[in-house]
């Protein structure tokens, strides 16, 4: 998989261009579903740290994005918009990839996490440990064309995210000799994340119903047979309409698309590669 694709003022996405899955957040902001699991990682991680943090703006279709574009040309003038707003196309939003983070304290909700010293910096110095980013930063903007951004966050995966953080490099600075990283980056070793959550959809989608014990009980064969494997939060809010009646989980209206798109590949490879499971599920291969 690669996350790591250049959008920027001179590398254009077409218009057609979408992600394969986006997956709706409860909060009705769009990502890659491929990165939910690491999403939740990191809002775990910093809720550890004492941030609420939550997503305030993720995918923009370039449908969108030209509207914005248009609207801001208007009403500030075309140079003003040229430093504001990034033209169709160039948007990193459009990848599903990008997250614009806010967060939540006492006063209530803030759409920006500069409003807090100490989230900034807790983010600068442990997004890459989940796979993201800071992707606009101080002093690079010679090299990103973009103003410092300090709550604009893009996925790259984890370990092109420790090697740009390591090298203090921008992903424009990476791609001017990527091979140079290859090594360590082929050869990393990282941990496989899943959420509880997405766990619990997949056996929802195999068996309909699952009682909490069906569940834990997954969950601990599935970290025995996977001992790299980090399984985050135990939230279930993450999936839409679940219902919960005497320790049983179950959906009404299963939207079966929906939880396909929020369950990892590598969970659907791991029940369909182990026969022994299969049948224990009731799977017909
Ligand atoms: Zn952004």
């Amino acid at each position: 998989m690669n996350f790591a694709y250049l959008v920027n003022k001179d590398h254009f996405l077409p218009s057609c261009f979408e992600p394969a899955k986006l997956y709706t957040l409860p909060n009705n902001k769009k990502i890659d579903a491929r990165i939910i699991a690491y999403y939740i990682y990191l809002k775990e991680e910093a809720l550890k740290n004492g941030f609420n943090i939550t997503i305030d703006s993720a995918y923009r279709s370039y449908l969108y994005q030209e509207k914005l574009f248009k609207e801001s040309i208007k009403e500030k003038g075309v140079e003003e918009t040229l430093k504001m707003v990034a033209i169709p196309g160039a948007s990193e939003h459009q990848t599903g990839l990008a997250i614009d983070l806010g967060y939540y304290d006492k006063l209530g909700y803030h759409e920006d996490v500069s409003d807090n010293p100490l989230l900034v910096d807790w983010l600068k110095d442990n997004s890459y440990k989940y796979g993201f980013i800071l992707r606009y930063l101080q002093n690079k903007e010679h090299i990103t064309l973009y103003k410092y951004e300090p709550w604009h966050f893009r996925f790259v995966g984890i370990p092109l995210a420790y090697v740009l953080k390591h090298n203090n490099l921008t992903l424009e600075e990476y791609y001017l000799n990527p091979k140079k990283y290859q090594n360590i980056i082929s050869n990393f070793d990282y941990p496989n994340i899943v959420t509880y959550a997405q766990i619990c959809a997949l056996l929802l989608l195999l068996k309909k119903k699952v009682s909490l014990k069906e569940l834990a009980n997954f969950i601990n064969i599935y970290k025995q047979k996977n001992p790299n494997t980090i399984v985050v939060s135990s939230s279930l809010n993450y999936i839409k309409g679940l219902q919960k009646k005497d320790n049983y989980l179950y959906i009404n209206d299963i939207d079966k698309d929906e939880l396909i798109y929020f369950i990892n590949d590598e969970l659907f490879d791991f029940v369909y590669n182990d026969e022994e499971l299969s049948r224990k599920l009731n799977i017909t291969l």
